[in-house]
């Protein structure tokens, strides 16, 4: 049977000193060699990404993974959904090690399959005759993943969602060169998972009003929802959100502009619509990444996201004045689980051969997830996530 809780670490590495973690890591890479690739996401510590081979979003690791030829390992410092995604997407004798497995992601937890299955009955018996097709984010279990697959739906990423709802709302099947033909793909409902903020403020930036969404709270019957109010719903928001990104609040906006007049201010799409409504700009880590590389010496920024990629860019650019959007502690805790010690044992799993830690999908689950994501990448387009992109950087005296 497959580990699924976090055993606690031989003690000898609570003992080691950074130093000789640093020193036993960099041995058991050499060692490992190019059987080895270790992906560090953008919200992962600093200690942590100094080992990293390639980082990036969940996504664009998990791609990174899938385009290296003769690896055998993959240790992804990131979260479950994440390692899940990159088992997925490499070679089956590919092993996909995640080195705490109690880094989970909160957002992600908050859809489980039995959940879907129910949601999923109540629609269909609520809304007869009406077409519903299931989207899920890319943080979210790949059996949430495998359910919109076999379900005619499709994987979206905070950059694409909104080409991927345009997609499910518009019949788009005929360009797409599915594998499999969504029974469901002219459908005018979407099933959004899981988190809210990113299907309520796509959909709005694609001109649905509120009134067209509603949020189904799994614990309730019909979501919490009027059987007019579940029928009449362009967008089904699942009631799930990010711990970090919902930390940020309007006034923390208000608040940042009133410090630093003429300050951009930049947020991640898991962020509430209010405080997205205030924003100046709007979109992916990597487009957040991207605007302040972009931006000239002396731009000013208030940012909205994960705070250690927030305090990565201030380091990368020092002509450039970065802050967090607000004083909270905006830290993705079970990521922060991932730290030397257990990256140290990890690796030295894999050179001395003991098993432990691996991330496996089973079979079935994989390729429907697969079909899932397939259909993500065969969507043509790309454009601004979330319609709200602005000109790139702003000086401020
Ligand atoms: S930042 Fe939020 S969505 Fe991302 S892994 Fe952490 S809890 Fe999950």
């Amino acid at each position: 049977m497959a580990q699924v809780w976090q055993q606690p670490l031989p003690e000898i590495y609570t003992q080691l000193t950074d130093p000789e973690l640093r020193l036993r890591i960099a041995s058991a890479k050499e060692t490992l060699g190019e059987k080895l690739i270790i992906l560090g996401h953008h919200y992962q510590q600093d200690a942590v990404i100094e080992f990293a081979d390639f980082t990036g979003d969940s996504f664009e690791l998990s791609r990174k993974a899938a385009d290296q030829k003769g690896i055998e390992y993959v240790v992804f410092c990131g979260v479950h959904f994440m390692a899940e995604s990159a088992d997925i997407l490499t070679p089956e004798h590919v092993r996909v090690i995640l080195p705490d497995l109690g880094a989970g992601c909160s957002m992600a937890d908050m859809a489980n399959l039995d959940q879907t299955l129910d949601c999923w009955a109540q629609l269909e018996e609520t809304c007869p005759g009406q077409a519903i097709v299931p989207i899920t984010y890319m943080n979210s279990s790949a059996a949430i993943k495998a359910f919109v697959g076999e379900h005619g739906g499709a994987v979206c990423t905070s950059s694409n969602c909104r080409n991927v709802l345009e997609w499910a709302l518009q019949k788009r099947t005929e360009d797409s060169g599915l594998r499999t033909e969504p029974k469901n793909a002219g459908g005018k409902k979407i099933l959004f998972f899981p988190d809210q903020h990113l299907g309520r403020n796509t959909a709005h930036a694609m001109g649905y009003p509120l009134e067209k969404m509603i949020v189904w709270d799994p614990r309730l019957d019909l979501g919490g929802n009027s059987f007019e109010q579940v029928r009449d719903a362009t967008f089904v928001l699942w009631k799930g959100h990010c711990s970090v990104h919902q930390l940020f609040r309007p006034e923390h906006v208000d608040e940042a502009r009133a410090k630093y007049p003429g300050i951009k201010v930049m947020v991640h799409p898991e962020c509430r619509f209010e405080v997205v409504q205030k924003a100046d700009y709007v979109g992916s880590t990597a487009y957040i990444v991207k605007q302040v590389e972009a931006a000239p010496p002396g731009s000013q920024w208030a940012i909205g996201t994960e705070v250690h990629l927030i305090n990565r860019l201030r380091q990368q650019h020092p002509d450039q004045h970065i802050s967090v959007l607000s004083d909270c502690q905006c830290l993705c805790t079970t990521m922060y689980r991932i730290d030397l010690p257990h990256l140290c044992w990890a690796l030295e799993n894999l050179v001395e051969g003991r098993g432990g830690n691996e991330i496996k999908v089973d079979s079935q689950t994989r390729k429907w997830a697969t079909v899932a994501l397939e259909r993500m990448l065969a969507i043509k387009g790309t454009g601004s996530p979330m319609g709200k992109s602005q000109p790139v950087g702003t000086t401020v005296d």
